[in-house]
């Protein structure tokens, strides 16, 4: 039996849409790769894979018998907020007897080339800090010439929050860099040459002993607003911060605030919680502040392809999904 259609559900600018259609499916010859707005009611109702990329959900919701959604993205917070709440609703249905068509699986892009361009982001953003380019540009600003003393990479401590796919990577890059690298976790690892943190009481020891914080987290309940005052007012006055994971788990006002009382203190920040960034947003004109346009890591269509492909490959071959993402948990 010919496999069924795999549907290409997104709200990508549809330039894009074709563009992902096409390189899958070279990447995928066997399969009928099909832009969602392409199919009759009746696919729809019969397909079992589809690949998204921001998708909206009403649409995604018109696929009753979908099995699994394997996302083009590493982030997962999105789809989290979209289906979380149906999904525990749909599971309320089942034990009311009720018809469910919402018990999909949700797989995320797991990329090493992504975490490779994380990395090269980070490192970037962290050498820029650690040679105080920041600091510097103040200077330029005012026509100051002062040479500052110079810390050596091994001086430096750089805290990465999330030892995750992009984490894990960032950190053994700065770390053969040179620097002193720590991470904070949810569970307890061990990572060769790393010191690795969890816990409440983890958070405060990483925050007081992080020269530079790199933030790498997943956006969830757990997570949002995790940078606040309680975890600035630990680190040090010169500190500084990287975030390229999602807006929403810094706490704006208190970063403010943290900046106007640390004048040496500096924020990269490639992610915000409305994006873009409002032009009126004071971010944008803020002297200890870098803005970013989310480009920190983009996914690479040739990498994300073959990735994809083979985990579809491998779901044809032996029925296995590859790793999903946990509702309940949120990443
Ligand atoms: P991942 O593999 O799921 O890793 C997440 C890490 O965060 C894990 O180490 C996890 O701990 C930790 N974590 C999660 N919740 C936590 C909590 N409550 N307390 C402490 N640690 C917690 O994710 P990833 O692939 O590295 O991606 C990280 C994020 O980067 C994505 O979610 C996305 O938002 C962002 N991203 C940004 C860009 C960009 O261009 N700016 C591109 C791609 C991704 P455990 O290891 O114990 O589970």
């Amino acid at each position: 039996m010919p496999n069924q259609v795999i549907a290409f559900i997104s709200q990508l600018p549809i330039d894009q849409q074709y563009s992902w259609v096409k390189q899958l499916s070279k990447q995928l010859p066997n399969e009928n790769i099909v832009l969602a707005k392409s199919l009759t009611k009746q696919q729809k109702e019969q397909c079992i894979i589809a690949i998204v990329a921001n998708p909206a959900p009403e649409e995604v919701m018109q696929f009753i018998q979908l099995l699994w959604c394997q996302s083009l993205w590493a982030g997962v917070d999105g789809l989290v907020r979209a289906f979380r709440p149906l999904v525990s609703n749909n599971r309320d249905a089942n034990k009311s007897g009720k018809a469910n068509n919402i018990d999909f699986k949700i797989s995320r892009l797991i990329d090493p080339q992504l975490a490779q361009t994380m990395s090269e982001a980070v490192l970037t953003s962290t050498l820029y800090l650690h040679r105080e380019m920041h600091i510097y540009q103040q200077q330029q600003n005012q026509a100051i010439w002062r040479q500052l003393g110079h810390k050596l990479a091994t001086e430096r401590t750089v805290g990465i929050l999330g030892l995750g796919e992009l984490g894990k990577t960032s950190a053994l890059r700065l770390k053969s860099n040179g620097f002193n690298v720590i991470g904070w976790s949810l569970s307890e690892k061990k990572i060769n040459g790393l010191c690795c943190l969890s816990g409440e009481q983890g958070l405060k020891e990483f925050a007081q002993q992080s020269d530079i914080v790199v933030c790498l987290l997943p956006l969830t309940s757990d997570t949002r607003h995790l940078i606040d005052q309680g975890f600035l007012q630990e680190l040090s006055a010169q500190a500084c911060i990287i975030n390229f994971a999602r807006g929403g788990i810094i706490n704006n006002d208190h970063l403010l605030s943290f900046l106007r009382e640390n004048p040496r203190s500096h924020a990269i920040l490639d992610v915000f919680d409305q994006e873009p960034l409002a032009t009126e947003s004071e971010f944008w004109r803020h002297g200890q502040i870098t803005v970013l346009p989310h480009i920190s890591a983009p996914t690479n269509r040739l990498t994300a392809s073959i990735i994809v492909a083979d985990n579809i490959n491998h779901y044809r071959a032996t029925g296995q999904l590859p790793i999903c993402i946990d509702l309940v948990k949120g990443y």
